[in-house]
């Protein structure tokens, strides 16, 4: 799963980017159009830490996504290069500036939102305008050519077509065109140092709200001195700063939401680990995520609440306590189940 960092120049995206990774990016000028950093990050889970305290594994395996510095292009638009790798991307995330620059130039977010969404909206319209054209010359799908006039009059109304309301089948015939302004979008406000601990300001909660997007709030510079420093000094400082864990995890838990994952988590004294799972997935095909064969071969799975496991302190306890529950090849996978599959090959 990967997720793209978009934002227009300085606003802080290779920041936030070496802030995620613990890279070094180079940041200040360098956002040349097209240029791509990726990195993959861990997805911090304290149901894993928990698990790892309980079974001391020797192996403990966190979750990870991909995350990619899709740069801003020079001038005040995205460039080109930029909209295509945004398609190529499972959601977005984009890093918003509101820390006054250098040059003591006031930070604007809102205009900032609007900037990205009306540039998603002007690619995405061009698109549908295209199609359009050539399925009323060839006749061959009335019923797609009727739902893209519906999405071009909602672009025309300058809506991103994730706020034009689309049914599962709809969405699914319109999968092939990757519109940029449906994809997943989480708003990432890079505030100065002194505003880590406050709340994102009104207009910006409202802007998002608005618009039915995630919000999260991060100082990149701050969380890019933290992953820099050495890791036992890394507490104290977030302490210090008034937090409880660097902000970042927050922003990566939100990422990894976005794109509807979820965690299943195994245990044991070899490894305790989250799996990432897509939400709504049964038994069977989770088991698969493991391996093939427990897929194929699979008979039934046991379940245990992470929660119950902790506080229970086995697996036979929770078995006895009636917590551990036998599940079938219908059962759909829930965030934070423990499971262990049983199968046969
Ligand atoms: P990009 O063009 O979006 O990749 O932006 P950069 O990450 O290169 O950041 C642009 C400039 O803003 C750099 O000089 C960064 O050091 C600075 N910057 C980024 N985040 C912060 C922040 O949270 N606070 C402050 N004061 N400066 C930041």
């Amino acid at each position: 799963m990967k997720i793209g960092l978009v934002g227009l120049p300085r606003a802080g995206k290779s920041t936030v980017f070496n802030a995620l990774t613990g890279l070094n990016a180079e940041t200040g000028y360098s956002s040349a159009p097209g240029k791509k950093h990726v990195g993959t990050v861990k997805v911090p889970d304290q149901r894993v830490d928990a698990l790892s305290r309980l079974y001391k594994p020797k192996k403990t395996v966190y979750a990870e996504i991909a995350f990619t510095d899709l740069g801003g292009g020079a001038g005040p638009g995205l460039d080109r290069a930029v909209l295509n790798a945004m398609r190529e991307v499972d959601a977005l995330c984009q890093v918003v500036r509101a820390f006054p620059e250098e040059s003591g130039k006031s930070p604007d977010p809102l205009n900032e939102i609007a900037d990205l969404e009306t540039e998603t909206i002007l690619a995405d319209f061009e698109i549908v305008e295209r199609r359009i054209a050539r399925l009323q010359k060839d006749r061959s799908n009335p019923r797609e050519l009727a739902l893209l006039e519906r999405i071009l009059a909602g672009l025309e109304a300058e809506k991103p077509v994730r706020a034009i309301g689309l049914d599962d089948r709809e969405r699914t015939m319109l999968s092939g065109y990757r519109f940029l302004s449906q994809m997943p979008l989480l708003l990432v406000l890079n505030v100065a140092e002194d505003q880590i601990a406050a709340p994102p300001p009104q207009h910006v909660i409202r802007a998002a709200q608005e618009r039915a997007l995630g919000l999260t709030v991060l100082s990149a510079q701050v969380e890019m001195d933290i992953a820099h420093m050495p890791s036992e000094e890394q507490p104290e400082f977030v302490e210090s700063l008034g937090l409880d864990e660097p902000a970042k995890n927050r922003f990566i838990r939100a990422a990894y939401a976005l794109i509807d994952l979820i965690s299943m988590l195994t245990a044991g004294p070899d490894e305790c680990r989250a799996w990432p799972i897509a939400r709504r997935t049964r038994a069977p095909r989770a088991a698969g995520k493991i391996h093939s064969d427990i897929e194929r071969g699979f008979i039934r799975v046991e379940v245990v609440p992470w929660q119950d496991l902790i506080a229970l302190g086995s697996e036979a306890k929770c078995r006895e306590a009636g917590k551990l529950r036998v599940e079938g090849k219908e059962y759909i996978i829930q965030d934070g189940d423990v499971v262990h599959f049983r199968f046969n090959v």
